[in-house]
């Protein structure tokens, strides 16, 4: 070891909170993961964060690159966002009625993006995929979805197969009550496997509704795609009349404005977002060209609504958030500041020869402790290295660092991350890959 183990932080508030919660919550959380199950010691309850930090019970201050699980591109509490959010708040709350926030959003989100004409309002990631697959079966008037091993789409019965997230990190491929009937209808195969996609076309020719994929699957590591395995989704499905729906919950408004779909400048068929599009508050989203969206109910034949829909105080912090990302150069230099954190800590990597990748898109970033320099589909990780993480996330900890409780997730870098911040971080990083090596 080159580094020694800093003391543990005080996790005792902590500790009292939790012990309290699982007399509620099952496992004492409301989503899973939560419950550091999968790293050291007792989840941290958090009191307040401020642009890139946390705060636990215990006031132990934290860089922040969670960053609850990717919506704060704008880092915690950021002014405008509160500012627009208690503005519209002294007006009410909800109406189950439409609203001119509702337009604002939409129109901020479609004008600045040639992929999709139409958009409808949910409140999570899940409810936004959940509809997008109804969407394409009511449309093709096909049953079956394909969907790939390691890619994560929210909680929906159909897609709780060999997904990633949480499901990973409990050591599942799946859920206990999908009924074997929904499952039957998802056909998974291997990321980066064009041969396994045309097997099931041909399998099941004139069955399958569409192909659903994470364009950047980020929820079971960071498993970067190369450009020409989405084009043949893309050809495939049009060759098939298949659509291809792209899950930007993660990607959309991340690593651009136009997300995946503008990073590579493919057009897929239907676009779900979900996580920064609400700035902080529960807003989904999904959208496609008018013709596919007009099936949609009271249009068109496909059932689905919501009490809370477009709620104003929600689409009030996503238009606040949306419009900081509209400013020039955004996203270059969020981007560029990431890359360059990142080259740093590989280069420091590559001088000691330690076993580990950091791979990088936008300002994702995601820690593989393997030797292997490309990882592209959920079975080229072992399972065994996640050992590395558990330690690597306890001495973070310990140094100020907080990262998501699992080694299959991956970090976020927010606008408020300076290179200052950066190079704290860094310096954390490395001092805690010379404890794990
Ligand atoms: N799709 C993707 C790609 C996701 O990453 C997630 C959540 O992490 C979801 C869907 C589900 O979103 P939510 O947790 O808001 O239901």
């Amino acid at each position: 070891k080159n580094q020694d183990t800093k003391p543990d932080i005080s996790r005792a508030k902590s500790a009292e909170l939790y012990a309290k919660a699982k007399t509620f919550f099952p496992g004492g959380v409301n989503s899973p993961v939560r419950a550091f199950k999968s790293v050291y010691g007792t989840p941290l309850f958090i009191q307040k964060g401020d642009g890139p930090y946390l705060w636990d019970a215990d006031n132990n201050q934290f860089i922040d690159f969670c960053c609850s699980w990717g919506p704060l591109i704008l880092g915690h509490n950021h002014p405008h966002i509160r500012e627009k959010v208690t503005e519209v708040m002294q007006n009410g709350m909800s109406f189950g009625a439409p609203t001119a926030l509702e337009n604002e959003l939409a129109e901020l989100i479609l004008s600045n993006n040639p992929f999709i004409e139409k958009i409808r309002f949910v409140s999570s990631g899940t409810e936004a995929v959940m509809s997008a697959i109804r969407l394409a079966r009511g449309y093709t008037k096909r049953d079956k979805i394909l969907k790939f091993e390691g890619c994560y789409h929210g909680h929906v019965d159909a897609l709780l197969v060999k997904a990633g997230s949480g499901l990973v990190t409990f050591g599942e491929t799946s859920s206990a009550g999908v009924p074997k009937a929904f499952a039957d209808e998802t056909i998974v195969v291997s990321l980066n496997d064009k041969e396994a996609v045309a097997k099931a076309f041909e399998e099941f020719k004139d069955q399958i509704a569409a192909i659903i994929i994470e364009p950047v699957p980020a929820n079971n590591g960071l498993l970067l795609q190369q450009p020409e395995f989405l084009q043949y989704l893309r050809d495939i499905c049009t060759e098939n009349g298949t659509l291809l729906i792209f899950d930007e919950v993660i990607s959309g408004f991340r690593v651009s404005f136009t997300g995946a779909a503008g990073h590579y400048q493919i057009k897929p068929d239907i676009i779900t977002y979900g996580k920064i599009i609400g700035g902080g508050l529960p807003v989904g989203a999904y959208g496609a060209s008018a013709e596919i969206m007009g099936n949609i109910s009271p249009e068109g034949p496909v059932y689905q609504a919501g009490t809370l829909s477009g709620n104003p105080v929600a689409m009030a912090a996503g238009i606040a958030q949306l419009s900081e990302l509209l400013k020039p150069d955004f996203y270059t230099e969020l981007n560029q500041k990431t890359a360059t954190f990142v080259n740093d800590i590989k280069q420091f990597i590559a001088d000691r020869s330690y076993p580990v990748q950091v791979f990088q898109i936008g300002s994702i970033f995601w820690f593989a402790f393997t030797e292997q320099q490309a990882i592209r589909r959920a079975d080229e990780i072992d399972p065994q290295s996640m050992d590395k993480f558990k330690l690597m996330h306890q001495e973070l900890l310990n140094r100020g660092v907080y990262v998501g409780p699992s080694g299959y997730e991956v970090g976020f870098v927010s606008a408020t991350h300076t290179p200052a911040v950066l190079d704290k971080a860094k310096q954390a990083i490395l001092d805690s890959l010379d404890v794990v090596f």
